[in-house]
């Protein structure tokens, strides 16, 4: 119209921006939640209800999460199961950084979470210490359907981030190691 200012043009038109772009994060989130590729970094015994929770009777293909990769760089949730000793530290490190973003990590498990009954020089008392996590699942081993709420947590917590189509930002440089 005739009667538009320039700022009113560009007032509307960093709304339509916006409106799209929570559209786009909105989807994202939605099929990313919902399709997430494990990265499974079993060490100890939590590697047995791990393999429960991969079962028919857990069934967590309901999540779209059932899939497990073996290659860091074809997953985006890194699930660390078990106890991790010093000597493993900078393998799980390793791992994390090898993986693209956005990734996600899961404790798995009171070890992961916060080294466990294990207090001891060895053992490192939570992954925390080394990658960020976003999820702390306890227990000794924790049931399957404990994960499975820690797995709706983190799905929560991915369709509520932004997620854009194209992050221009810098990537970051691994360590060096
Ligand atoms: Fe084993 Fe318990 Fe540690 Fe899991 S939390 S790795 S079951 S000692």
């Amino acid at each position: 119209a005739e009667t538009d200012t320039l700022p009113a043009i560009a007032t509307r038109r960093e709304e339509a921006t916006g409106f799209f772009q929570k559209l786009v994060s909105k989807g994202l989130g939605w099929a990313r939640k919902n399709s997430l590729y494990q990265y499974p970094f079993v060490t100890a015994c939590c590697g047995i209800e791990y393999m429960s929770l991969a079962s028919a009777r857990y069934d967590i293909a309901r999540f779209g999460a059932e899939v497990p990769r073996f290659s860091p760089r074809q997953a985006d949730l890194l699930l660390v199961v078990g106890t991790i000793n010093c000597k493993q530290a900078p393998i799980l490190q390793r791992i994390y950084e090898q993986m693209a973003d956005p990734k996600w990590v899961i404790a798995y498990g009171v070890c992961a979470s916060s080294g466990g009954f294990y207090d001891n020089y060895a053992t490192v008392q939570g992954i925390d210490r080394l990658i960020p996590v976003d999820v702390y699942v306890p227990g000794c081993p924790p049931r399957p359907e404990q994960v499975l709420d820690g797995l709706m947590l983190l799905q929560k917590k991915i369709q509520d981030q932004e997620h854009k189509l194209i992050d221009r930002a810098s990537p970051k440089l691994a360590s060096g190691r």
